[in-house]
């Protein structure tokens, strides 16, 4: 389904894909062929799935997860906004906007997740982000790119942004999980990082006990751009996105300064999820 639909456009009944389909172009092992030491550590030290711990083959790709986690981590909603990846409850349903982006358009072009916030995804996101298993950043930045990579290509990014955290919690957590993953997938698409010309400069309270209205004016003038930044077209990266105030915030601020802007994130959930 193409992420340009009109709003409101009534076609053919949604397809339900339970997962994302992964290229096997880009599922397969990459780059150049692996040396000696490579293959001795691999019999030393035999890969895991960096998930769930289960023994992989030898010779499994960089990826480092199993098949089991790989197809939690990637579970799609059975539909879903074709603009802001909103699930829908029902697969009864034919493609279409949902309410939000019919009557308040976002100021990106599209987002796109990986997969639905929940089970695997959602502990993968939560040890990244609470447990300090920063190494998790790499695999499931590169499941990210396999799995939205003709999306990613057809947009071309010419430079990729992390939603920046207030300095105050960037010294609280000393690290910003978005950040992470956005400087993984920089390197695997071969695209520059920027993580100083979108700041935050109010630190917001938590967004968890409010309503989607109050979330949106919660985040309001939150952001604001530090200098100058010449690439056009910038690829957005969030961890999870719930309501996409914060997503549509970040946007607001950089399509101002003439920017497109499209936005990837790990997992979608909604609301009343
Ligand atoms: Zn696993
Ligand atoms: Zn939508």
């Amino acid at each position: 389904m193409s992420p340009h639909g009109k709003p409101n456009a009534v076609s053919r009944p949604m397809p339900a894909p339970p997962n994302h389909q992964l290229d096997p172009q880009t599922t397969a092992p990459q780059e150049c062929p692996p040396s000696i030491l490579w293959h001795a550590l691999r019999y030393l030290f035999p890969p895991a799935c960096q998930l769930c711990g289960v023994a992989l083959p030898l010779y499994s790709t960089k990826l480092n997860l199993c098949p089991t986690c790989i197809a939690g981590c990637t579970q799609q909603p059975v539909a879903a906004c074709p603009i802001c990846a909103e699930p829908y409850t029902t697969s009864m349903v034919v493609a279409h906007s949902c309410a939000q982006c019919v009557h308040h358009p976002p100021p990106f072009k599209w987002l796109k997740s990986m997969g639905i916030h929940a089970e695997k995804l959602q502990q993968a996101v939560q040890q990244l982000k609470y447990s300090g298993r920063f190494h998790l950043a790499s695999p499931l930045a590169l499941l990210l790119r396999q799995c939205l990579n003709s999306e990613i290509t057809d947009f071309a990014p010419q430079a990729i942004i992390p939603v920046p955290l207030h300095p105050k919690r960037l010294r609280e957590r000393g690290f910003n999980q978005s950040q992470l993953v956005a400087q993984q997938l920089g390197n695997a698409l071969n695209i520059s990082v920027n993580s100083r010309y979108l700041v935050r400069i109010r630190a917001t309270r938590s967004q968890t006990d409010l309503t989607r209205q109050q979330r949106m004016q919660n985040l309001k003038e939150a952001f604001a751009l530090h200098g100058t930044m010449t690439p056009q077209r910038i690829l957005l990266v969030d961890d999870v996105v719930t309501t996409t105030a914060t997503s549509r915030e970040c946007s607001r601020t950089l399509t101002r300064a003439g920017h497109e802007v499209c936005v990837v994130a790990l997992g979608r959930t909604r609301l009343d999820a």
